[in-house]
């Protein structure tokens, strides 16, 4: 089968838009979405620094790839982060590749071990958690973004890009809504533009199964050990739903995520409280103490 805007033999199939498309067209299609996802929301002004999130995952990394190439025909500079957490075997994987891959595209990239930052490893963090109070992930989650608020200030860059794709966002939306926690929901509009440090999705009105081919056809490397930690509960329920969704009803993702954006929205505006500083930190907050400080204090509880 022909590629429908090229001569070469197609690659991809898009389903939701009936186009057929060679690799290079279809890298290019993914380029040309996040470039409109950016605009859409200004998450880019002229002259920023970028900071990118890089965990070694194949979001991750193939963001970096894209804002790589964007960079260097845009007014804005990019700079990779990668988090530590100090899981031993796991982590070291990731940082090899994520060195390479950024040696490899010339972009820089600092690493920041949560050692280092809040004086614990996670596997540490958790021994003081053995009655499992919290889940291995919300410790690690709620360590991660103070990690990369405090790595973004530190290169002084002006926004935080993560790789999260459409259907990140839609399990996000469902699992929210299953518990009940409709201010979480308020957190998920794109448009940052109110926040001190911008956080940025620019892959968000992309399908996770783009995101993978993408990284195939260009080759990417990406860790596929998954952490030893991962405890994904329904989520991995969800997505199933969701993907079994689409391959009868293609599309329906696309339609849903609209959805979620106009919910969203309308939530924001409803729960938008005045940031408060941590009695404890000084770091902004919208309770007497930020989630970290609660959470160290639980932990040595
Ligand atoms: Fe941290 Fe959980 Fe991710 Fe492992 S799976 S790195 S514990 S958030
Ligand atoms: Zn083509």
């Amino acid at each position: 089968m022909k590629c429908d805007r090229c001569q070469n033999t197609a690659a991809y199939s898009r389903k939701y838009s009936g186009e057929s498309l060679c690799s290079e067209c279809f890298s290019n299609s993914i380029l040309r979405k996040t470039a409109r996802t950016i605009s859409k929301y200004n998450m880019i002004q002229n002259g920023e620094l970028v900071c990118v999130a890089v965990s070694g995952g194949k979001d991750s990394l193939a963001l970096l790839h894209v804002l790589s190439k964007m960079a260097k025909n845009h007014n804005f500079r990019i700079h990779a982060v990668t988090i530590d957490e100090g899981i031993p075997g796991y982590r070291d994987e990731a940082l090899d590749i994520v060195r390479d891959f950024c040696v490899r595209l010339g972009v820089e990239h600092t690493i920041y071990p949560y050692k280092d930052l809040f004086g614990l490893t996670l596997d540490e963090s958790l021994k003081q958690n053995e009655d499992d109070r919290l889940s291995s992930c919300s410790i690690c989650g709620t360590f991660r973004r103070r990690a990369m608020d405090h790595a973004a200030m530190q290169i002084g860059a002006d926004i935080i890009a993560t790789g999260h794709n459409l259907d990140d966002t839609l399990q996000t939306f469902v699992i929210n809504t299953l518990s009940g926690d409709t201010n979480k929901i308020g957190w998920m509009d794109p448009d940052t533009s109110n926040n001190t440090l911008r956080k940025i999705k620019p892959f968000c009105e992309i399908y996770e199964s783009e995101i993978v081919f993408y990284a195939f056809t260009n080759n990417l490397p990406f860790q596929t050990e998954p952490c030893p930690h991962t405890n994904e509960g329904i989520r991995t329920e969800i997505r199933e739903f969701l993907n079994k969704l689409e391959n009868s009803h293609s599309g329906i993702k696309n339609n849903m995520y609209r959805s979620v954006l106009k919910i969203s929205q309308t939530m924001k505006d409803a729960n938008h409280k005045e940031k408060i500083k941590c009695a404890n930190c000084g770091a902004e907050c919208t309770g007497k103490v930020c989630s970290v400080c609660k959470m160290i204090v639980d932990l040595r509880d």
